[in-house]
């Protein structure tokens, strides 16, 4: 066979034409979300002050294995799908490494990252409902900048809470979501209710995202024609995600490859349970096998010390209960935690496949993150994301285990997006100010102790 090319492309022809449901082929499914209130199952009625009616539909829907992608999302995928299946030959040579190693890059987009795949389709089922506007939260500023770019692109109205910290150390990518013509408001605010009593009970919290989900959640079901969206964590984002990965799949399947471990950097869990969607689905349907890693910060370490329980998705405790790896609704990381990965919680169906055993997840120290980012600009020229360093950093850990046993794996990661505007944090990290502070295990069992009580 001819050598493999540094780039696999699909024809736009080859591009998926329906998202991939993980959950059809879930023997045990994700645990229904719970109304807050009486902590019983969500029927769609209840969801739909909240959320989009049709992305509710997906987002309770366990059953259904494709959804049809609507030709006008297809439309736009196009001005920046297919994304390239690479192949790290530079980073394979300079690591001396037997293994073979792709990354799938996501970050050829002006957000920057893959959370444009989910942000245009919520946006399309948003106008097509006839709605106004939408309302949400963005940590690091990636999702928000794609929503904006998504709304603008449909003509929506777009109110973004920023959680503080990263407005005030990220300015560049507060305009970029303004270029696009969103409200960007920083979280904790005194807009909402909600953001009031936050700043009351902890005077100069630099925020979290719980928090700034809380605070959207409140504009959206107290303006008329608005809904409230979210980037990652819920069924219906892995869903639009899973076209990473059937992308993914398309490209090494024209080559005959087959991956040994698959890896992504888990924050909420959308990139990676979107990236490998086919591939535990043919796990799941016992087809074939395959090794699937996420990978933390050991600063806000979800799956590796988190407990499986209902917990509240949001700070203010509006939000539905989910069942998944939490840390606790009230767990702040601390704020020398670098870029996004901050949330308390992971997605439910990441979650269900983790307790049975379907996938590993791993944790890792911030400058380890960075070093790795460094190392792999420096070879294949791509700048990444923190986020996506973290994957960098356990598919680079697996090559060097294949260099010790000789191994040829194949190994697939997800390069979720580039890091331009993390620069503060790169130059921290260069100037040694970068520390690695991992929660002790009395700070998280003390968030433990505030899960509320279900069953
Ligand atoms: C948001 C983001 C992540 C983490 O979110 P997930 O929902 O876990 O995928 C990872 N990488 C980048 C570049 C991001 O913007």
């Amino acid at each position: 066979m001819s050598k493999i090319p540094y780039k696999i492309y699909l024809n736009e022809s080859e591009m998926p034409t329906a998202w991939y449901n993980l959950r059809a082929d879930m023997k045990t499914k994700p645990a229904p979300l719970l109304n807050p209130g009486t902590l019983e199952p969500m029927p769609a009625s209840d969801l739909a002050p909240v959320f989009c009616d049709e992305l509710i539909q997906q987002e309770l829907d366990n059953d259904t294995r494709f959804f049809e992608i609507p030709p006008e999302i297809r439309d736009f995928y196009k001005m920046y799908r297919p994304s390239p299946l690479v192949r790290a030959y530079c980073l394979e040579e300079k690591l001396g490494t037997p293994a073979k190693i792709y990354y799938k890059f996501e970050g050829n987009n002006t957000s920057g990252s893959h959370k444009l795949n989910s942000a245009i389709a919520q946006a399309y089922y948003a106008k097509k409902q006839g709605l106004k506007g939408v309302t949400t939260e963005t940590g690091a500023g990636q999702w928000g900048t794609a929503l904006s770019m998504a709304c603008s692109y449909f003509g929506l109205d777009c109110k973004v809470f920023m959680v503080k910290v990263s407005y005030e150390q990220k300015p560049f990518r507060r305009e970029v979501m303004r270029t696009y013509g969103a409200s960007v408001t920083p979280s904790p605010s005194m807009e909402t209710k909600i953001g009031q009593k936050i700043l009351h009970d902890h005077p100069g919290t630099t925020g979290s995202l719980g928090c700034a989900i809380s605070e959207a959640v409140e504009v959206a079901t107290s303006t008329p024609g608005y809904r409230y969206v979210l980037g990652s964590v819920l069924n219906q984002v892995l869903l639009h995600q899973s076209v990473i990965g059937l992308e993914t799949k398309a490209a090494l399947d024209k080559y005959g490859i087959k991956p040994d471990i698959v890896i992504g950097c888990a924050g909420g869990g959308s990139n990676l349970g979107g990236l490998i969607a086919p591939f535990m689905g043919e796990k799941l349907r016992g087809e074939a096998d395959y090794r699937i890693v996420a990978v933390e910060p050991a600063s806000c370490p979800s799956f590796t010390r988190g407990k499986f329980a209902y917990d509240f998705c949001d700070t203010g405790m509006v939000c539905p209960l989910a069942k998944m790896y939490t840390l606790g609704s009230n767990f702040i990381p601390a704020p020398n935690h670098a870029g996004g990965l901050r949330y308390h919680g992971m997605s439910p169906v990441l979650s269900q496949l983790y307790h049975d055993g379907y996938m590993e997840a791993i944790s890792v120290k911030q400058t380890d993150v960075f070093a790795a980012a460094e190392q792999f600009a420096r070879v294949e020229g791509i700048l990444p994301a923190p986020e996506s360093a973290h994957a960098i950093k356990a598919a680079i850990d697996e090559a060097m285990k294949c260099k010790e046993t000789g191994e040829e794996k194949t190994i697939v990661f997800g390069l979720t997006g580039t890091g331009y505007f993390d620069m503060v944090a790169y130059e921290k990290f260069h100037d040694g100010k970068m520390d690695d502070y991992i929660p002790t295990d009395a700070e998280l069992e003390a968030s433990f102790a505030t899960l509320p009580k279900v069953e």
